[in-house]
């Protein structure tokens, strides 16, 4: 089984949600794999309550904060996510780290209320090409995963990302090499945390610019579960592809 999300980040309105949900061929894609889709807040509701969604979309939010409700201008909450239909929730995406300066500690937070709301989260850990360069995956990956490991080792269910930054959006991919030694890591450290069969159950999934033509070699690398897709999860035809192409 591997898990297919798609992070549709600051693309597709309602409308255009129900239209890629149209387009969407559920068929293609073999019955064992889980799907997620990440689209933006104002689509959430209506991607989560959509007629033509086949029960095996399933529907994600890209972040929440990290309070339950108050005088936050413009955020909105992880029970609130849930109640428009929402259950997974992405924590520490990259562009959430990087672009809007999100520390290990908010993370952590965010995490927390996921799992207090009931929703699964997904962590995204990932390092910059600087830390690559500077040979920091290891030391990166496990501190952004350890911040939060409490509150996931606490849940129900839980899922991590290995998204490297450099290959988000970049067209530049993790050779299947790079996966291995990430994922790899990710999982000694879970293994540690919770029993060895339990932490072989937490689906690690690669993210970073995964097309139809890489899919297939990456989901082949040990330790791979799933693959978490941006920008070519917003076409239906090349998001089946992915799901179609990873086994
Ligand atoms: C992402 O946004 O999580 C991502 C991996 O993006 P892309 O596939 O476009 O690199």
């Amino acid at each position: 089984m591997a898990v297919i999300a798609g992070n549709w980040k600051m693309h597709h309105g309602p409308n255009e949600a129900l239209d890629f949900l149209s387009d969407f061929d559920v068929d293609a894609v073999p019955s064992s794999h889980e799907l997620i889709v990440f689209p933006s807040n104002l689509s959430l509701h209506a991607l989560a309550t959509a007629e033509q969604r086949d029960s095996r979309v399933q529907v994600g939010v890209q972040n929440v904060y990290w309070e339950d409700s108050g005088a936050f201008t413009g955020e909105i909450s992880a029970s609130m996510a849930k109640d428009a239909g929402a259950a997974f929730a992405l924590i520490g995406h990259s562009e959430r780290r990087h672009v809007f300066g999100e520390t290990d500690l908010q993370t952590q937070w965010k995490v927390d209320i996921v799992v207090s709301s009931g929703l699964v989260p997904v962590l995204c850990v990932g390092e910059t090409i600087e830390e690559r360069k500077a040979g920091l995956v290891e030391e990166v990956i496990l501190r952004q995963l350890e911040v939060a490991l409490d509150s996931l080792c606490s849940a129900p269910r839980f899922l991590v990302a290995y998204e490297p930054v450099w290959a988000i959006g970049t067209g530049e991919t993790a050779t299947p090499e790079d996966a291995t030694f990430a994922h790899g890591t990710l999982r000694r450290r879970l293994e540690r945390a919770l029993s060895a069969p339990h932490a072989s159950r937490v689906p690690i999934l690669y993210g970073g610019s995964v097309k139809p033509g890489n899919a297939a070699e990456l989901m082949e690398a040990r330790d791979v579960d799933g693959l978490l897709v941006g920008g070519a999860s917003l076409d239906a035809t090349s998001f089946s592809q992915i799901a179609a192409a990873a086994g």
